[in-house]
């Protein structure tokens, strides 16, 4: 017997639909600003990683634009034939030299940076710890090695611990967690995990696509903060595309680790490499970082203010430490209606629940940035009034 294509498609979609998961992407009709229009409505935007306000900033458009000039528009081959230009490494000098690291490596993204990394690195006979929460470049990453894998409950030293005494191996010891977790916005206890690595001879892999740009003096992310940059036994990954605000992925760390990448990580050596205009405006970023180092306390001025305020009104924001800001609904009907209902009075923000979070931590996960006004947050924060007393979620 043999199914159609389209029976095929139909039975997944409605397995999807049926469980609550079948996603419609909402639409932007505006630059991603803090104001923008969804659904033909002007919204206060708490829906995007553009922490610094980058994304549609006139200097990087600038710079950007400089490069699509100069360069053209494509880069024509992949890293390793004759897709390396003399921008590419320019721009990992300067993105090395503000990580405070020895190297750095650009991907096309966060995502294809776990891929190539954790590809790049492991093999058979390795152990990897990885924390409950770690995202899903991590996951998918790990899957792709034959490196036994050890998962640790969230942010759990107690249990990595149990792990690291219960499996030995003459091979590699790779503890990997995030940074910053993307649904939570706790931050990964490296003063912890870094001194245990050292005790059980394992490294330390951070994703830090939340952390970077956000944590840490300038912005150098979550490692930095923690003053673990020089040590050649951390590995930092993060993402060029949400406080950075552009797209891409890198690894940062001992020069050796760019040198294995180079040979070995299979989205350099396979994906054709960054056109001018990006890397034109990543090199924008990371001017305005420099030059204008005062966003970053907006951003986390902002982030107390809109913390404190939902917590004035009786919400729960789960222990977030960072700008990430999840509110909790309880079950995923519940956030979802709430998200809805947030549209209506011109908030966007939206709702997450199972399998993205757990059971009953259904939530609205809100993300404050620098470049919004306290007029915006408190308009915001009104419909937030509203909504979780119309729902029952407030008193
Ligand atoms: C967003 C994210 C990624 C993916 O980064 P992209 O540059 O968007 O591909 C990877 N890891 C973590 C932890 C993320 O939050």
């Amino acid at each position: 017997m043999s199914l159609s294509l389209r029976d095929r498609i139909h039975a997944v979609l409605e397995q999807l639909k049926h469980d609550g998961l079948y996603i419609t992407p909402p639409v932007l009709e505006a630059p991603q600003e803090p104001l923008t229009r969804v659904n033909g409505r002007e919204v206060v935007n708490l829906a995007s990683n553009n922490y610094l306000g980058f994304a549609n900033h006139p200097h990087l458009k600038a710079r950007a634009r400089e490069f699509l000039e100069v360069w053209g528009a494509g880069s024509g081959a992949v890293r390793t034939i004759a897709g390396t230009f003399s921008y590419h490494e320019a721009f990992e000098q300067q993105l090395a030299a503000f990580k405070g690291t020895e190297s750095a490596l650009v991907l096309q993204s966060g995502f294809t940076a776990n891929q190539g990394v954790l590809g790049a690195l492991l093999q058979p006979g390795d152990l990897v710890f990885s924390d409950e929460l770690n995202h899903a470049s991590i996951i998918d990453g790990l899957r792709l090695t034959k490196a036994a894998r050890h998962v640790f409950r969230h942010a759990d030293t107690g249990h990595l611990e149990e792990l690291l005494q219960a499996h030995d191996s003459d091979g590699l010891k790779l503890i990997v967690t995030d940074g910053v977790f993307s649904m939570d916005g706790d931050v990964a206890p490296l003063d912890r995990i870094v001194p245990l690595a050292e005790r059980y001879g394992a490294l330390v892999y951070v994703d830090d696509a939340h952390g970077s740009g956000v944590l840490g003096e300038l912005g150098r992310g979550t490692v930095h903060h923690f003053g673990f940059h020089e040590n050649p036994n951390v590995i930092q990954v993060a993402t060029l595309s949400k406080a950075w605000a552009v797209v891409g992925g890198y690894a940062a760390g001992a020069r050796e680790l760019r040198e294995l990448l180079v040979n070995r990580a299979r989205p350099y050596l396979f994906s054709t490499s960054h056109p001018p205009a990006v890397v034109g405006a990543l090199v924008g970023a990371i001017e305005l970082i420099q030059r204008e180092p005062e966003r970053i306390e907006r951003l986390w001025d902002n982030t107390r203010y809109f913390k404190e305020q939902l917590a004035g009104l009786g919400y729960d924001t789960m222990g977030s430490q960072t700008p990430i800001t999840p509110v909790l609904f309880g079950e995923a009907p519940a956030a979802f209606e709430a998200s809805r209902k947030l549209l209506e009075r011109g908030v966007f923000a939206v709702g997450i629940g199972f399998p993205t979070v757990p059971r009953g931590k259904a939530r609205i996960r809100n993300i404050v940035t620098a470049a919004h006004t306290r007029a915006q947050l408190d308009r915001a924060l009104e419909a937030y009034a509203v909504v979780g007393r119309e729902l029952g979620v407030i008193a």
